[in-house]
């Protein structure tokens, strides 16, 4: 007697094979059976009724680690078939909490069912609020630094440097995965390779990976994935480029040199891989525009920068220095804080200029002002055709980069980029439309290639004995349904979805059950 068969699926195994028409039989919240189960007896019977049946997917970059304390049932990523979210991204984790880090405000502005500081309290916590998803987590490096250190530009001295690596310690530990860097971001962007690689080693010696939002997207971009690699190259610590990209029109020819590297690595031995999301436009802080020296001290320094009239021309003077009316247009104002300052959401910045009566530059510290620096940018800077390119790549996986949202409640008032809602069915529906890899391989990125990587056992695959964690979905109804406009709609298309066998979506509703887990080592 199985718990569930899911029955008449069309099953991807995750590895890349191609599909079997067949049942897949579930016990407790492990698959049992692969095959012909038509005779077999079952609790409870899901019909696939010659839908998708595949691995549920793995979310290879999020933010969710706070959030998911908000809202555990994770709707904006169940309904793209995710099970498993890897946290603590671009070297921001919600723990461990020491010292001066302070969450991002968009974290630090809500309510949570208890208080933490650890990752084992955040864990306790976790487990309390019984999240329907998996989680992976990985420990920021800014969250580190930012604790021991606060928002200096210097290098760290020795004992600061000791407290980083003594809490990763302590936070792999407690069930942490991996270290995040978010070089671009204050306070890592202050922080130089060696701080980086003294961390990595601490990693490496637990198993873990290393992530990272490189310092450079772009402009550097050739010298950031040499930096980047490096790390792997002298720790032995296997390495994921997060949101593998070439930001801004003048970096696109890029692509091949970036590409070029990343394979001679994976020829010398590296393990390297990198994650991306299927659109053509990055969502992060507005006030990611402004200079190195505009961001040291933390955020009361930064907003106080932004109200002072000299420092205020001078951070205007350099941010309009070397771009144009497109550059502006290409810039989406997203989030926003203050009521005055909502009716811009989607708007590009050229346009809110215009309404504003005042100069983009102007415009950009007049809104960080006002939101008291809580604006989000959506910046359209993306080739098309490289992104295709990226997510071709046989080692590049699907990461979302976003963190858990609902269309109501506490998570659903801001003005997110549509990836949160969006980004593996809109990946998905790319192969089933021929727009991209085979749909077998469509599927390997978002399963099997990152519980590879990231060493997540016994998931990520469909075979007797592993985690029944499993999607499935109608071909036809699959579409994300997110805009840039309108970014609150949940992607359609999943009939079923399980989570350690736990029957999670059904016919297309959710339940009241979740049973996601903490992923250990
Ligand atoms: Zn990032």
């Amino acid at each position: 007697m199985f718990d569930v068969i899911i029955q008449h699926g069309l099953v991807y195994d995750g590895g890349g094979k191609e599909p079997v028409r067949c049942d897949v039989g579930i016990r407790r919240d492990r698959i049992d059976a692969v095959g012909d189960l038509s005779e077999a007896e079952s609790r409870l019977t899901l019909s696939a009724n010659g839908g998708l049946v595949c691995p549920g997917f793995i979310d290879a970059h999020t933010h969710s680690d706070a959030y998911l304390l908000i809202e555990p049932g994770a709707p904006s990523k169940l309904f793209q078939g995710v099970t498993t979210e890897v946290t603590g991204n671009c070297g921001a984790s919600c723990a461990p909490l020491f010292g001066a880090w302070r969450m991002p405000s968009d974290w630090a502005d809500k309510d949570y069912p208890g208080t933490w500081h650890t990752v084992g309290e955040y864990r306790t916590l976790l487990d309390s609020v019984r999240p329907a998803v998996n989680v992976y987590m990985l420990i920021g490096h800014n969250t580190l630094r930012g604790g021991a250190m606060g928002y200096e530009n210097r290098p760290p001295a020795a004992g600061e440097l000791n407290d980083m690596a003594r809490w990763l310690e302590q936070s792999l530990d407690e069930g942490g995965r991996g270290l995040s860097s978010g070089l671009a971001y204050p306070p890592g962007l202050f922080a130089g390779p060696e701080e980086i690689q003294r961390l990595a080693r601490v990693v490496a010696k637990h198993g873990g990976i290393y992530t990272s939002h490189m310092r450079s997207e772009g402009r550097h971009l050739i010298e950031a994935i040499s930096e980047t690699l490096h790390v792997g190259a002298t720790t032995g610590v296997p390495v994921q480029i997060s949101h593998l990209k070439t930001s801004g029109r003048a970096h696109w020819h890029k692509l091949d040199e970036a590409l070029a590297l990343i394979r001679q690595a994976q020829a010398d031995g590296l393990r390297v891989a990198a994650d991306r999301y299927p659109y053509t436009a990055s969502c992060t802080d507005l006030d990611i525009l402004f200079p190195d020296w505009a961001e040291e001290g933390g955020r009361e320094a930064i907003l106080a920068r932004v109200r002072d009239p000299a420092a205020a021309r001078k951070i205007m003077d350099e941010i309009s220095a070397d771009r144009t009316a497109e550059d502006w247009d290409a810039i989406m104002i997203g989030n926003t804080a203050h009521p005055d300052t909502c009716r811009y959401r989607g708007w590009t910045l050229s346009r809110t200029a215009r309404d504003l009566g005042r100069s983009p530059a102007e415009t950009v510290l007049h809104l960080l002002d006002l939101d008291a620096l809580q604006t989000g940018g959506i910046f359209f800077g993306m080739s098309e055709e490289n992104m295709w390119r990226i997510l071709a790549e046989p080692y590049v996986m699907i990461g979302s980069d976003a963190s858990i949202r609902a269309i109501e409640g506490p998570l659903s008032h801001d003005h997110p980029h549509p990836r949160a809602y969006g980004a593996h069915a809109r990946f998905l529906r790319a192969a089933l439309d021929h727009k991209t890899v085979s749909v077998a391989e469509a599927v390997r990125k978002m399963t099997a290639l990152p519980a590879e990587h990231f060493g997540i056992r016994d998931r990520g695959v469909i075979a007797t004995g592993r985690f029944a964690d499993l999607v499935v979905i109608d071909p036809e109804a699959l579409r994300d349904q997110a805009t840039y406009a309108h970014p609150h709609q949940y992607a359609t298309g999943i009939r079923h979805l399980l989570v350690n066998g736990v029957p999670t979506i059904r016919d297309g509703h959710p339940t009241p059950h979740r049973g996601g887990r903490f992923l250990e080592g």
